[in-house]
């Protein structure tokens, strides 16, 4: 089994304390999943609110569960994770699941099944296109720009200002702060003369 904190690192073969422990200490806005064999995974998202979403996939996006967020509480993802992790049959027992129709509702993200094209996927905890993610990937490959012949580091979205919400993403293209934008993203700051890239009349060369 493989335990996945917030796409950030990944725990194998995580003990009943580590499941514990990480499950209490899921900030707002942070998911983990725990995977086992191909397609068979449990995965929770700590709400804005406070709530979890929680879900269990059995093998296929037809076997996808979901569990009402008003109907639990931390110590039932606790639980839920440890019995997954046990492949204990009580985990179909002790909770709520319903059905998640395919197409009525989010597609999860999970790296053995490739989502649809036009599906929708949480990524930083938000909602965006299923192939967004990669997009983000790969720009934070991309450390600059060739403009007017002179190499220029690209700007990543700032620290916020209001440090409250240190967590805060791109509005437009979902990145997190410290990250690069998405090229072609309307808030991306032109290195050059500091106007927003696609406003402004400086121009990328062509590699
Ligand atoms: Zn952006
Ligand atoms: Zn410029």
């Amino acid at each position: 089994m493989q335990l996945n904190v917030n796409d950030s690192h990944n725990v194998n073969s995580p003990s009943q304390k580590d499941l514990q422990i990480r499950v209490a200490e899921l900030a707002v806005d942070e998911f983990l999943v725990l995977s086992g064999q191909e397609g068979h995974f449990i995965q929770t998202y700590h709400n804005s609110n406070g709530t979890y979403q929680l879900e269990l996939r059995q093998g296929s996006s037809e076997q996808h569960f979901f569990v009402d967020p008003k109907e639990i509480t931390v110590e039932h993802i606790e639980r839920a994770f440890q019995l997954f992790m046990q492949e204990s049959s009580d985990l179909n027992a002790v909770l709520d699941w319903q059905l998640l129709t395919l197409g009525s509702d989010v597609v999860s993200v999970d790296d053995d099944v490739p989502a649809p094209d036009d599906a929708l996927v949480e990524y930083h905890g938000v909602l965006m296109s299923a192939d967004w993610p990669q997009e983000i990937e790969e720009a934070q490959e991309r450390l600059h720009y060739i403009m007017h012949g002179e190499r220029w580091d690209r700007l990543p979205l700032p620290v916020a200002s209001n440090q409250s919400e240190p967590d805060e993403l791109c509005q437009e293209c979902g990145v997190r702060v410290t990250q690069f934008h998405v090229p072609g993203c309307g808030q991306e700051e032109c290195p050059r003369c500091h106007g927003k890239l696609v406003e402004c009349s400086c121009e990328i060369d062509v590699d």
